[in-house]
């Protein structure tokens, strides 16, 4: 982390191209509600889009495991053992999230 990092976001009520979601990979259509952030990280500024369901899904779960900053859970890029953790969790709390992910019930 530099001194100037920052980092903000916001839900927008549509956005104005499609976009990738940063949580589940999948498509975010134009003119869908979204979570947009911007902000810089070691020099480099970014910006990301989220599925309105996926940022809630994922800021959820990140309380739950007290998962924060570097340890976020980002659920597109989880290796199988981590989709074994938070796979039951998605599938009863935040199902559309788990549908995205093609996490299944055993
Ligand atoms: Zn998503």
């Amino acid at each position: 982390m530099s001194y100037d990092d920052f980092h903000s976001g916001r839900t927008i009520k549509a956005t104005r191209k499609p976009h990738t979601c940063e949580q589940c990979g999948r498509k975010i259509e134009a003119e869908m509600p979204a979570y947009y952030a911007a902000g810089k990280y070691d020099g480099h500024f970014y910006t990301q889009h989220e599925h309105v369901e996926c940022r809630a899904a994922g800021m959820a779960y990140a309380e739950t495991t007290d998962l924060w900053g570097e340890e976020f859970t980002w659920f597109q890029h989880a290796d199988h053992d981590m989709r074994a953790d938070f796979g039951p969790w998605l599938l009863e709390h935040h199902p559309i999230v788990a549908e995205r992910l093609n996490i299944e019930p055993d």
